[in-house]
Order: C-alpha cells, then sequence, then structure tokens
C-alpha cells in the first residue's frame, strides 16, 4: 500500500458483523474482561481501541513499528524529555516552538543540562556537536523551525548525534508527515503536534511520537499509563477522520502558500520573506534534497504596523496555531513566541515586526486579495 491508501485504509477495517467502514467511537472507559477472547483491553487510560488505529495508521506513514499519541504535543514533547535524567545534556534547535523553549527551561530546572544552538547551520552544529562527549542525551530537532523557518540537515545531524549513542527527536509538526519523514533520515522518533496538519481542522487538541524501537515502546506505554495523558476516543477519531485528507490538503496548502509568498515578494511593505521554496533561502538545497515540497507556512518582515495588519484582514484570521484548512495569520513577539525572553527573540532575528502566515485550504486568489488589501491599508 502506497502513502496515499495508507492514509485512508490503514487502522480502518470494516467492522465484522454490521460492516461499519468507519470504525465506531468507543466511548466505555472500562472492558468486560470475559467477553474478550483473548483479554485485550483492562482501562481506558492504558488502552482504547481508537486510539491503537490512529496509531497504527501515524505509524504506517513512516514505516515505524510504532506510534503512541497523546492528549497534546506538549504531552508527546514533555514524554521524549522524560528520557533525559538530570546530569544529562540535550542539544535543541535555537528556534523553536514557544511551548517547546518553556519545556527545555523545566527539563532544566529539574538538573538536565540543556543547550540551544542553530542546528541549521552546519559550521555551529558541527561544532556543537563536535564538542559533546558521552553526556549528551538527546539532540532535539525542529525543521523546519517555528517561525524563522530554518532548515535542518536531519541526515547530518542524526549521523553526528549516533556516535554519541544520543537519541535523535525531531518535531516534524510544521512539515507533516506528507512533505517530510525523519526516520527515513535517520532521526530515532518523531514528534507531532497532531492539533495542526495531522487533524486539520482546528477542533481537536492532540500529539504522537513515532519510532522503531522496542524499548522506547515499552518505556513510553508505560509512563502514558501512569502519566495518564492519553486522548480518548473521541479526540481520537476526529483526529483520525482528519488525517485521512492529509494529502489533499497539504497539496492545496502548499500551492495557496507559493501563491501567496509570490505576491508577498512584490509588495513595497514586505522585507525579508522567509520560505525554503524560494532560491534566496540559505537551505533551499537541504529543503529540496528532504522534504517533497518546501511547507504551507512563511514568514516575512512588514514594514507597516503588525497590529493594524492583523486588524486588517478579513480571510485571515489574526490567531496562533497553524496547519488547519483555514488561513491564519500571527505576529509571533506579540503571541506565540511573547513567553521568550525578548534578549533571546532578538538573537534569533525574531523581531516584533516579524508576521507567520499558515495558510489554508482557501482558493489562492481570495487569500491573495485579502492579505495584499490589509498589507498596503496598514502601511
Ligand atoms: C503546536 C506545536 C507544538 C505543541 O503542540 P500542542 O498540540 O499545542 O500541545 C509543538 N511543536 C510545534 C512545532 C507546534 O507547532
Amino acid at each position: 500500500m502506497r502513502f496515499d491508501t495508507r492514509l485512508v485504509h490503514v487502522g480502518q477495517q470494516p467492522v465484522p458483523g454490521t460492516g461499519d467502514v468507519v470504525p465506531p467511537i468507543h466511548l466505555s472507559t472500562t472492558y468486560d474482561r470475559t467477553a474478550q477472547d483473548p483479554p485485550r483491553y483492562f482501562y481506558v487510560r492504558g488502552e482504547q481501541p481508537n486510539r491503537e488505529a490512529l496509531e497504527e495508521c501515524l505509524a504506517a506513514l513512516e514505516d515505524a513499528r510504532h506510534a503512541t499519541v497523546y492528549t497534546s504535543g506538549q504531552a508527546a514533547a514533555t514524554t521524549a524529555l522524560s528520557l533525559v535524567p538530570p546530569g544529562r545534556l540535550v542539544l535543541a534547535s535555537d528556534d523553536v516552538y514557544g511551548g517547546t523553549h518553556q519545556l527545555l527551561a523545566a527539563a532544566a530546572e529539574r538538573g538536565v543540562t540543556v543547550r540551544q544552538v542553530d542546528l541549521a547551520d552546519p559550521a555551529e552544529r558541527d561544532r556543537a556537536l563536535g564538542e559533546c562527549g558521552p553526556e549528551l542525551a538527546m539532540v532535539w530537532l525542529e525543521t523546519p523551525t517555528n517561525p524563522l523557518l530554518k532548515v535542518a540537515d536531519i541526515a547530518a545531524v542524526s549521523d553526528l548525534a549516533h556516535r554519541h549513542g544520543a537519541l535523535v527527536v525531531v518535531d516534524n509538526t510544521l512539515a507533516g508527515p506528507v512533505l517530510q519523514r525523519p526516520l527515513a533520515h535517520g532521526a530515532d522518533v518523531t514528534l507531532y503536534s497532531t492539533t495542526k496538519s495531522v487533524a486539520g481542522h482546528l477542533d481537536v487538541l492532540g500529539g504522537a511520537l513515532v519510532y522503531q524501537d522496542e524499548e522506547l515502546h515499552r518505556r513510553f506505554l508505560a509512563y502514558r499509563t501512569v502519566a495518564g495523558n492519553a486522548p480518548g476516543g473521541f479526540d481520537c477519531y476526529l483526529t483520525h477522520r482528519g488525517l485521512k485528507t492529509l494529502s489533499l490538503r497539504t497539496a492545496r496548502q502548499v500551492e495557496n502558500t507559493r501563491a501567496v509568498v509570490a505576491a508577498l515578494l512584490a509588495e513595497p511593505s514586505v522585507a525579508r520573506v522567509s520560505y525554503p521554496g524560494l532560491p534566496a533561502h540559505p537551505q533551499h538545497a537541504v529543503a529540496a534534497r528532504q522534504m517533497t515540497a518546501p511547507g504551507a507556512l512563511a514568514a516575512f518582515e512588514y514594514r507597516g504596523d503588525p497590529a493594524k495588519l492583523l486588524d486588517r484582514v478579513r480571510l485571515f484570521t489574526a490567531a496562533v496555531s497553524l496547519g488547519g484548512v483555514r488561513s491564519l495569520i500571527e505576529c509571533p513577539a506579540l503571541m506565540t513566541h511573547r513567553p521568550v525572553p525578548p534578549e533571546v527573540r532578538r538573537r534569533l532575528g525574531l523581531t516584533d515586526r516579524l508576521i507567520r502566515i499558515s495558510p489554508g485550504i482557501e482558493d489562492p486568489a481570495d487569500l491573495v486579495e485579502d492579505l495584499v488589501t490589509a498589507l498596503r491599508d496598514g502601511a
């Protein structure tokens, strides 16, 4: 079965007896042991049919043996970081999701050493990984990064990290499994906030870890059962329903992003458009090698007033999140990355005038018209 067919079929076998082509949403929190042969289900915090169906599909998308899903992307990230004991080192991308910055700070508080560098810069990457010793437990990679869209070479990072015996976790939320499959490039764990493109309809929170290793699987399942951060049947059903159209949605979002980026480049009020699909993007070649398309997210510097721009758009909604059917626009310094200390934002180049857009699946002409009109009004 090829990728697009797996999206629709894996974990969705017709139900014997009734013939439902969509498996039912299971709401029960406990299971009658005597009605099962052999007994598989015990209590909902540990095992749940809709959750297992979603995991089977997510694993299949990366040819992985296992996936575990969580109540949120943050719960998935917390789980992955729980593997690192105090005294060991996590080397992370410098430009990461706002919530990841906070989770890394929490790990540092419990005694984990955290170092953040620009893993998209080959010289800085090689130097940082060359300086690490056996204390390196994990490399935390986000690529493309959020919101600056820097692209790191997953294969090169994985190769260097594995020389130290470290685990490589890639936050693949921005690209999604249609555009990038980190395990194929040597990563050990792929992380998703399924809240974004995987579910895609801006109506359900969730997270996932995807990996091959049996020992990791045992640990992740044990941790989830005691931490109690497994999603319920209805949320898994919604996420799985969205997942079926991921390829179609992603293709349209990439097309729409290209159209909007082309329009942005022609606007005098816009400076420094970041999109890995542009030949001028510093890691354009890496993106072309490891992604099937350059993504559905772009960022730019606006010479006008960002608050005015967010107020003037009509189809783009001024809101955080990304990857949904509806177009979103945000100013990271005012919204998603507000918790990041101002001096860190300055160092990263995350200015107060940076705007991030996440085009949805609407008609591209409407999106271009909406954004260009608002840009001119606010300039
Ligand atoms: C949203 C997001 C997260 C966190 O996911 P939640 O589902 O909101 O908990 C992590 N990483 C990236 C890149 C994200 O965009």
